[in-house]
Formats: C-alpha cells, sequence, structure tokens
C-alpha cells in the first residue's frame, strides 16, 4: 500500500490513474472498432480513439504542471472494463447484438473515465490548481459528450438487434 498523505497527492494518484487508463484504451478502441459493424458504431469508435490520444495528451500536460513524468499507474479498474470490452468483441450471433454488447462496454468505459474525471477536477479545484482542474474539465466534457453519441447510436443499434434475433418489442406495459 502506497502512501497518501495529502490530497495533492490523491490528485497525482488520481490524474496517475487516468493516465493508465487512458493509454489501455489506445489499444483496446482499434479492436472494439474493428468488431463493429454497424458504420455509425465503427466511426465512433474511430472518432473515440483520436479523442483518446487527446486525452492521453492533456493528462500529461497535467502531470507536467505538476512537475512529473507522464507515466501512470495501473488502473485495475479499466483493466476490467477492457476485459468486459474483449468479451462483448467475442460474443457469437448476429453482428447487431454483438453491436449492442460493444456499446455496452463502451458506455461502462465511458462513465468509468466521467467518474474518475470528475473525482480529479473536483480535488484540482480544492487544491486551487486551476491549470489542472481546466484541463481534466475539457476532457470530462468530452467524455460526456462520447457517451451521449453512444447512447444515440444504440437506439438504431438495439432495434437492428431486435430485428436480427427475431424478436419482437414487447408492448409497453400500461401503469396503473
Ligand atoms: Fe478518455
Ligand atoms: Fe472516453
Amino acid at each position: 500500500m502506497s502512501s497518501i498523505p495529502t490530497l495533492h497527492a490523491l490528485l497525482i494518484d488520481e490524474i496517475k490513474d487516468l493516465f493508465h487508463a487512458e493509454n489501455q484504451l489506445l489499444k483496446a478502441l482499434p479492436k472494439m472498432g474493428k468488431a463493429a459493424t454497424n458504420r455509425q458504431l465503427k466511426a465512433g469508435f474511430s472518432a473515440h480513439l483520436t479523442e483518446t490520444r487527446g486525452h492521453v495528451t492533456r493528462l500529461a500536460q497535467a502531470l507536467r504542471i505538476l512537475g512529473l513524468p507522464a507515466k501512470g499507474k495501473p488502473c485495475h479498474a479499466m483493466m476490467g472494463l477492457v476485459e468486459e470490452g474483449a468479451e462483448a468483441i467475442a460474443t457469437k450471433g448476429p453482428d447487431a447484438v454483438r453491436d449492442a454488447a460493444l456499446i455496452g462496454a463502451a458506455q461502462r468505459v465511458e462513465h468509468y473515465e466521467m467518474a474518475g474525471y470528475g473525482t480529479a477536477r473536483a480535488f484540482a479545484q480544492a487544491l486551487g490548481e486551476s491549470r489542472v482542474a481546466a484541463l481534466l474539465q475539457a476532457t470530462l466534457d468530452e467524455e460526456g459528450d462520447t457517451n451521449k453519441k453512444l447512447t444515440a447510436i444504440s437506439e438504431v443499434v438495439n432495434a437492428e438487434a431486435l430485428a436480427a434475433g427475431g424478436e419482437i418489442a414487447a408492448p409497453k406495459k400500461s401503469r396503473k
């Protein structure tokens, strides 16, 4: 167990965690994009890869502002999420159902990133590290946008998955 005696040290710990998490995504996103069938989803994964390179750059900048090298520490949460993504990639069955699984995995990643960046940004703000806070906020905004785009794509993909599996959408239950 490493000692984290101050909020400043905790901020650094969080940023290193995010740095490792984003670097894992650089490797995972091309594989998810390759596995995707829906063209919008494929394009989404490739846009996300470009965006992720920017996220790594911002984290390196934040570390530089804090006087540290661009180096992360193992983020076990993202390792698990990437494993879930690998499971989605390996899903056998209709393409649209696999796409739906890939979106689910991608959205879990986005939500984790949003939580991580939100936490780190709050630490930076509390410490008066305004430049670091601004860098973290810029990425946080992009993570939120990506999540919304994935939600929009999922509406199309889920309908395709229903059709591909021969399922009929269940009628909405009336609530009384
Ligand atoms: Fe990111
Ligand atoms: Fe992201």
